[in-house]
């Protein structure tokens, strides 16, 4: 095994090259450049091959070439604009226009005829056949014949540095590229069996391609070179949540003793029994909760699965214990939701539930802290208010997050960080089912079961899609339909994230709906509502006292009213598929066959046609969530941007999800054999990201 590079190696820092002064250097760090390594990861977003040259019968419209010949005629065109316009001939009496719009004095007289040319450039149709407009060109001198031997990387732009700096700050910085052996951080053996090159000759060949190289693959990003480096991330990513999973594990937690009384009271009262999945997952916490090191868990439940009960258990192990749990969750709404579910069950069996969100303030406030403090409150549910400073618990033991993609990394390192009796167990759930690959990428740090079954009794929720003419149409069919008993959600969306225009859209919504539909009782609840409003508005909605509830996206996650049976969901074509399937998860939650149905504005892209067709034609979260990745990629699928895997640099999730398995069998191994392989890899791609991982 090589050893590790030093960091010395690595860091070396813009300012050693030559060239680079300080305004120099403020406009690559602006791009995220600061160090030769960054450069040598600069890599090109194109080539432009002039290995070779293209006879001018041959071209293409659209097809970059090189082409050679010598100038025929020059034309100088002033009449609307200044022009000119060069035709070459090659040897075999193809002739073509090289077209410009600006031009020097000094230009016009090197074309001269008889001169030769080489030009490179995208040729398009012109007035007598193809021409290049503004070619990359040079004139050659008598006797040059000589083509480059590797093709022309293009750079992506740098705002203030022009791509020729670019080019040769590169190729400086290749200059101070370590030996083959003292760059290598991944085991030899293991890149000659997977059939890949070192690293240095990956950067090495991505920069400068030689000249029989597939430009196909390049251009698509699948060449063994650029595999090379996406695995070398992908593995970076993955050994900085082992580590940090690792790290955490090391600190140790107080083992539960697993006294299941209080659980069983709560069985016992509960309408229902079990579903065979949340028995399973519940003896998986059980067994995590019972051991001296701090259970690391992601539960993946499609909605309506019934995680909250399995949790509502797990926190009962802890309170059995005499000690406490914090249930954080990301919204106002579904925090509240889960403070009057868990009261509604646990009021009963004596067990204390607390309430902290941040718009509780001033003497509530300094009384829920003081519960919390002294242990009074057993269970506190809430929003990230739990994590901030100055909440400090008597003694926590288990920390459970719903809705993780909403909660960064750092968060929930945050809330870990309050358990000062050791570290708290963790239970994170989601409903956002994602492929089991991509879950060991994105969830590293954590186990993941699932709750693969919904409860006994559940139809399934029929879609239809509705162009937005036929809503008069829709508005009758709700009218029956409440008529009938039946509640129904009208969900207004909107592209403008803005708590501010989204209540506004819904609350006009609310007043038309109110107007075109007297006979019932219709609701409003949006993010800009008093908290004590919304709360009043879904409980009458719950209560049966609301036949048409309007409401903004606030529904999304968590709300619970087995009785509505209809949704509409009001452009429909905007929303990801995660987000609909989440909205739908809203209905279907009784024994009442319920319909959802998807209003959209013509015309459809393909995209939201396909997103449209997928939800009517399956409610399994885990597929939605395949199909979501094919369409979107796993950003926005995961919510990168949160999760603390954002920011790949070179690996694309989607294209590259390939090379996941050998990824963690290879994560597997160096954490065996090579920790200190561990470390410079870490530190060689994730850098600041990896500090979570001493935090
Ligand atoms: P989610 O997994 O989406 O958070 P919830 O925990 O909100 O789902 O549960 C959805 C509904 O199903 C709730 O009304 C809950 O009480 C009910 N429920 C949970 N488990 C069962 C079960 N085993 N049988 C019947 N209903 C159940
Ligand atoms: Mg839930």
């Amino acid at each position: 095994m090589s050893s590790a590079a030093s960091p010395a190696l690595t860091d070396t820092p813009l300012s050693s090259l030559t060239g680079v002064g300080p305004a120099l250097r403020e406009k690559l760090a602006a791009r995220g450049l600061s160090t030769v390594q960054d450069l040598w990861l600069h890599l090109p977003r194109g080539y432009e091959d002039r290995t070779r040259l293209t006879p001018i019968h041959a071209l293409q419209a659209g097809v970059a070439a090189q082409v050679e010949g010598r100038v025929e005629a020059v034309e100088r065109g002033f009449r609307y604009r200044p022009m000119l316009r060069v035709a070459i001939a090659d040897v075999a009496r193809g002739t073509l226009v090289l077209r410009f719009f600006h031009f020097r004095a000094a230009q016009v007289a090197q074309f001269a005829p008889g001169t030769r040319i080489r030009a490179y450039g995208t040729p398009r149709p012109g007035q007598h056949g193809l021409e290049i407009v503004h070619p990359a060109y040079r004139v050659l001198a008598e006797g040059e014949h000589a083509l480059g031997d590797a093709l022309d990387p293009v750079y992506p732009d740098i705002e203030g540095v022009g791509p020729a700096s670019v080019r040769k700050l590169v190729v400086q910085a290749l200059q101070h590229l370590p030996a083959a052996e003292a760059l290598e951080l991944l085991p030899p053996d293991w890149l000659r069996q997977c059939g890949l090159p070192s690293l240095r000759e990956a950067i090495v060949t991505l920069h400068a391609p030689p000249a029989d190289a597939d430009v196909a693959a390049l251009q698509g990003g699948l060449h063994p070179a650029q595999r090379r480096l996406a695995l070398e991330e992908l593995l970076a990513h993955q050994l900085g949540l082992r580590r940090q999973r690792l790290a955490l594990q090391a600190e140790g937690a107080r083992a539960l003793r697993g006294d299941e009384r209080l659980v069983a009271q709560l069985q016992a009262a509960l309408p229902f029994a079990l579903t065979g999945a949340q028995a399973r997952v519940y003896a998986q916490l059980r067994e995590d909760l019972r051991q001296p090191r701090p259970m690391l868990r992601l539960v993946q439940g499609d909605v309506g699965s019934g995680k909250t009960v399995v949790a509502a258990m797990a926190a009962l192990l802890a309170v059995a214990d005499g000690r406490q749990v914090a249930l954080m969750a990301p919204t106002e709404l579904l925090a509240e939701q889960h403070f009057h579910n868990l009261r509604g069950w646990l009021d009963s069996i004596g067990v204390r539930v607390g309430w902290l969100a941040g718009k509780v303030t001033g003497k509530a406030r300094a009384k829920v802290l003081e519960e919390v403090a002294s242990g009074a409150a057993q269970v506190v549910v809430g929003t990230h208010a739990l994590m901030q400073e100055g909440v400090a618990f008597h003694d926590l033991a288990l920390a459970i997050v719903d809705e993780q993609h909403r909660f960064g990394v750092h968060q929930r390192l945050a809330l870990r960080d309050k358990g000062h009796a050791g570290v708290p167990h963790q239970l994170v759930m989601t409903a956002t089912p994602i492929p089991r690959t991509l879950a060991m990428s994105a969830y590293a740090d954590l186990d993941v079961s699932a709750i693969d079954e919904l409860p006994p009794g559940r139809t399934p929720v029929t879609t239809v899609a509705l162009p937005a003419e036929r809503r008069p149409e829709l508005i009758e069919r709700i009218r029956l339909a409440c008529a009938e008993g039946r509640q129904a959600y009208w969900v207004c969306t909107l592209i403008d994230d803005s708590d501010e225009v989204q209540a506004q859209a819904a609350q006009s919504t609310f007043e038309a709906l109110q107007a075109a539909l007297p006979t019932l009782r219709v609701g409003l609840v949006h993010g800009r509502m008093k908290p004590a409003d919304k709360q009043s508005a879904m409980l009458a909605f719950k209560a049966g006292g609301i036949d048409l509830l309007v409401a903004t996206t606030v529904i999304e996650v968590g709300v619970d009213v087995p009785n509505a049976s209809l949704m509409v969901i009001e452009n429909a074509e905007r929303l990801g598929l995660a987000q609909l399937h989440q909205l739908r998860g809203r209905v279907g939650r009784g024994s009442a066959a319920s319909s959802c149905v998807l209003l959209f504005q013509q015309p459809l892209s393909a995209m939201a046609r396909q997103r449209l067709d997928t939800l009517r034609q399956t409610s399994d979260g885990f597929l939605i969530a395949e199909k979501d990745l094919q369409l979107r990629g796993p950003g926005e699928l995961l919510g990168t941007r949160q999760t603390g895997i954002a920011g790949f640099r070179i690996a694309d999730l989607a294209r590259d999800a390939d090379l996941l398995p050998q990824v963690h069998a290879l994560a597997d191994r160096l954490l065996h054999e090579a920790p200190d392989v561990v470390d410079a890899v870490v530190a060689r791609w994730v850098g600041g990201a990896a500090r979570y991982a001493a935090a």
